[in-house]
Formats: C-alpha cells, structure tokens, sequence
C-alpha cells in the first residue's frame, strides 16, 4: 500500500488484529522511506444490496428496518416473532443469492409481501397499504376479495374455518 505522506509504493505491515467480532482487521503500517506510521481497516464488502428509494438515495439494507414493517404488519395477529425473524432470515439469504449490488426499494417490498401473504393475510393487506399504496379503495376491495377466494378455498379443501372473513371484523371491534 502507498504512504499517505510520502507516497512511497510500499509500506510494511507493523501488526494486524480483528476486531472482537472479527469483522475488521486494523493494520499498522510502516513506510519504508519517510518511516512514518500509519493505521489501515479492512473490511469484507457489504454483501446485502443497497437499498435504492424512490427519489433515488441509496441506503444500506436495514435488517431492523425490515422486521419493524412486519412487526407492526403483524400487531395483534397470531404470528409469532420468530417466524418473522426467520422470514427476514430467507430475504437476506435470496439477496444475497440473486447477488444484485442495489435492489429497489419497490421490489424489496414485493418481496416482503408475498412471504406475508403466506404467513397471514390480516398482515399482509396492512402491509400492502402502506408499501403498494393501493391507488384506491377498489384495488384494495379487489386485493380482499382475492384472499377471500383463496381462504375459501383452502376450507373446501382442508376443512379449516375461513380465518380472513372471521378476522376482519374483529379487528374492526378493537378499533385500532
Ligand atoms: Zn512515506
């Protein structure tokens, strides 16, 4: 590496330690001309995309970010905390899959939202409110009627009680 002050070509490794989770390597560096010393990190390259919003910032993929949609999707719903965490788990394995450097943040979003669909419907149509922003109430009464159809169909085929039509109400009742 060159000398930052001198801009010698090389320069000798004094030390080298990781950090304690062992995610950057701090190196001393000595030039060999001016003798001057200095310290580099190292860093494994973020993997994740970024995040790329729709008036183009770029920010890094938020973990955190992620799970608070779902999170707040999910409040009051019988879903629990692992399997949300779990499903973040598998959007970070698939990105990192795809191996993409920058993901829309409207793609992402699709993303998250068909693993909801499957994990529960409530949740699902909170979350596509806020991130598909239905562009009106129609969409969103054809989008309900869609989850209706396939609730229903999984009752004439497994018997179970149509949880989507039972649930709605509910949710109205707490007025949250
Ligand atoms: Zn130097």
């Amino acid at each position: 590496m060159k000398c930052p002050f001198c801009t010698a070509p090389d320069t000798k490794v004094t030390d080298s330690r990781a950090s304690t989770n062992g995610d950057v390597i701090r190196r001393r560096r000595e030039c060999e001309v001016c003798v001057r010393r200095f310290t580099t990190y190292e860093r494994v390259e973020e993997v994740l995309p970024l995040v790329v919003k729709k008036d183009g910032r770029r920010e890094v993929f938020d973990r955190q970010k992620v799970l608070g949609g779902l999170r707040r999707a999910c409040d009051k719903r019988a879903v629990p905390l692992a399997r949300l965490e779990e499903t973040v788990d598998t959007l970070e394995r698939e990105l990192i899959d795809i191996g993409d450097k920058e993901i829309s943040s409207k793609r992402l979003g699709e993303l998250v939202m068909a693993r909801l669909r499957a994990i529960d419907p409530v949740a699902y149509v909170r979350f596509a409110s806020v991130y598909r922003q239905f562009r009106d109430i129609d969409e969103l009464r054809t989008e309900i009627d869609r989850l209706a159809e396939l609730a229903e169909q999984t009752d004439q085929t497994s018997g179970s009680s149509t949880r989507l039509a039972r649930s709605v109400p509910v949710e109205r009742r707490h007025g949250s």
